[in-house]
């Protein structure tokens, strides 16, 4: 049944990657292909399948949204996974994003403040036999340090940086948040140096708001 649905949504998927992600200049092929293979319509509400593969980002539930497509392929690119690569990600969401990394880099570990989101995510996730992920509910700021250092942190949330993603690097480590406030967020791009770091800024977006805390709910 669902590898059926899967075949079934191909079509939309190939325009999605063809019309919104190669003609805005994703050009990582390992990228295009994640997007090409996980099935965005699973993870979200099935009243929504049929507007999965839209250019738009679409809610996922207490507020939160997944991302449109093209944000989670041009933030994937950013990362320049090579496929070894131990990634933090502060947002799971749905875990579409999650499932897109987890097919470029050897493993994923996605923390979530909402708890039904959490939840939701674990089920997508099992659903779409993704192995290479571990999940946890938690307040992302305080990064996940029993498997730091890492080699990349992606945050799907807007807001500033808390100074442990840093620490929670490896030298020559990336991270890349959507920075800034009210919902004007700039894509930032810093790589931890041996001394300090050094920073790249790209597009401008609007992402939910990186929030303190955890929800039990
Ligand atoms: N990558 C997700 C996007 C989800 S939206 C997807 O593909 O679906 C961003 C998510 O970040 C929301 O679910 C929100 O609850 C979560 N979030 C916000 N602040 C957080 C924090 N401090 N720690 C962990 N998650 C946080």
């Amino acid at each position: 049944m669902q590898s059926h649905t899967i075949l079934a949504n191909e079509r939309p998927r190939q325009r999605m990657v063809s019309e919104q992600l190669i003609a805005r200049g994703v050009t990582d092929q390992r990228v295009l292909d994640a997007m090409l293979s996980v099935p965005r319509h699973l993870f979200v509400d099935s009243a929504l399948a049929s507007r999965a593969y839209h250019d738009c980002a679409l809610p996922i539930g207490s507020g939160q949204t997944i991302s449109q497509p093209y944000m989670v392929a041009r933030m994937s690119q950013l990362l320049e996974l090579q496929g070894q690569e131990r990634v933090l990600e502060i947002g799971t969401g749905c875990g579409y994003q999650t499932a897109v990394l987890s097919r470029l880099c050897r493993r994923v570990y996605s923390i979530e403040r909402i708890e039904s989101l959490h939840e939701r995510a674990r089920k997508n996730l099992r659903a779409a036999r993704h192995a290479n992920v571990m999940l946890k509910c938690a307040d992302g700021r305080l990064g996940w340090e029993e498997y730091a250092p890492y080699d990349a942190i992606i945050v799907t949330a807007g807001g500033f940086a808390s100074d442990v993603w840093l620490e929670q690097l490896k030298p020559g480590g990336v991270l890349l948040l959507p920075e800034g406030e009210g919902g004007v967020h700039r894509l930032v791009k810093r790589r931890k140096l041996n001394n300090g770091y050094s920073e790249e800024y790209f597009d401008a977006c609007t992402f939910v708001p990186l929030l303190e805390g955890v929800n039990h709910y």
